[in-house]
């Protein structure tokens, strides 16, 4: 489904200052809210997407975003890796139009650092209480030495005299007229006479960086944190990208986290299952008692409540989910198999009424073959 342009979405203009664009949304926000429209499904929409207009174009750097790119400018894509952001977007595009249509475009060479994306490992108990970690990670920076110009300290960069500081050249081909990137400034419309030493001219620089992020308790596989700002340096005074820290769960060797749940499995020896008692199991925040009654089957879910994570936006947290397994003994003495041989005979004695499971699939067995 092809999204609405947000601009129409509002009603407003595409010049339209902040405030005109919060008028038009309050309005369009009171006329469909769901509150008002109780099942209206098309206001439910209306609301929606004038919500995720506002958003946009509340946003100075999401709006001049979506001006230059459209609809994929904003999106945020699944696809992970470092410097899949805005920045590979406006790449993708500056090639296009920049040696095709590149005249109309006088700015074309400012971008928006790269949006980065970090995957971050960590364990359950670092995200069930939260947690504080640093990152290395590389960046693109601008320049210390010559602040982004590209010049040797007490130089300044010219105006290029072969496009005139357009940073883009017409050239005649046959019957054809097309405008190219200048081969003398590669666009940037600026010559440096004496490049800056520390990053030969380019005035970004390759660096490590290391940041310290805060995890807040609760977060899940999947949720992102946005570092604003410590994504890479703009091109030609182009804003600075956002570093997405993105979190991964490590495999627990006790717990598997469902949600804000946590499930368990518990095994526990037949007799315990057959006599009843009590076992001690783990929790996130220690030991807890469980009182297991007689005649447990397996299988059997008991439910500790609270004991499983506070979510990041939830007030209460989830359950420990134990789930029962019984253990068939192994490795058996001769005295052990002579008592359950035993013990076996006087369950035969009156069968349907200690396994009734198994008699009842017995006989069930029996009519089909009856
Ligand atoms: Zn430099
Ligand atoms: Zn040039």
């Amino acid at each position: 489904m092809s999204k609405r342009d947000y601009y129409e979405v509002l009603g407003v203009n595409r010049d339209a200052s902040d405030e005109e664009i919060k008028k038009a949304y309050r309005k369009l926000a009171m006329k469909h809210h769901p509150d008002r429209n109780p099942d209206n499904p098309k206001a439910e929409e209306h609301f929606k997407e004038a919500k995720s207009a506002y958003e946009i174009l509340s946003d100075g750097q999401k709006r001049s975003a979506y001006d230059q790119y459209g609809h994929a400018g904003v999106e945020q894509g699944a696809g992970g890796g470092f410097g899949g952001g805005a920045g590979g977007f406006s790449d993708a595009f500056g090639d296009i139009f920049g040696d095709i249509f590149g005249g109309g475009r006088s700015r074309s060479n400012v971008h928006r650092g790269a949006d980065l994306q970090y995957n971050l490992e960590i364990t359950l108990e670092e995200a069930a209480r939260g947690t504080e970690t640093k990152i290395r990670i590389p960046t693109q920076e601008e320049c210390g030495t010559c602040h982004g110009s590209g010049a040797k300290p007490g130089t300044q960069p010219t105006t290029c005299t072969t496009c005139g500081g357009h940073g883009q050249v017409r050239m005649q081909q046959g019957f054809f007229s097309i405008q190219q990137t200048c081969p003398k400034c590669h666009g940037s419309g600026k010559i440096v006479a004496s490049p800056c030493a520390d990053c030969h001219g380019v005035g970004r620089v390759k660096r490590q960086k290391t940041l310290s992020v805060k995890i807040p308790a609760g977060v899940d596989t999947g949720d992102r944190i946005r570092l604003s700002g410590e994504g890479e340096a703009g091109v030609n005074g182009g804003p600075t990208g956002d570093l997405y820290v993105v979190i991964h769960l490590k495999k627990h060797s006790v717990f598997e986290r469902d949600h804000n749940d946590l499930h368990c499995e518990m095994p526990i020896s037949y007799t315990v299952a057959a006599l009843g008692g009590e076992i001690e199991i783990p929790t996130l925040e220690g030991h807890a008692k469980i009182k297991i009654p007689a005649e447990t089957q397996t299988g059997r879910v008991f439910r500790l409540r609270g004991k499983g994570i506070q979510g990041v936006r939830t007030h209460a947290p989830g359950d420990l989910l134990c789930h029962v397994q019984i253990e068939t003994p192994v490795s058996l003495t001769e005295r052990q198999k002579e008592l359950l041989r035993e013990l076996e005979t006087l369950s035969q004695e009156d069968d349907a009424r200690h396994n009734p499971k198994a008699r009842s699939f017995m006989d069930k067995v029996k009519a089909f073959f009856g």
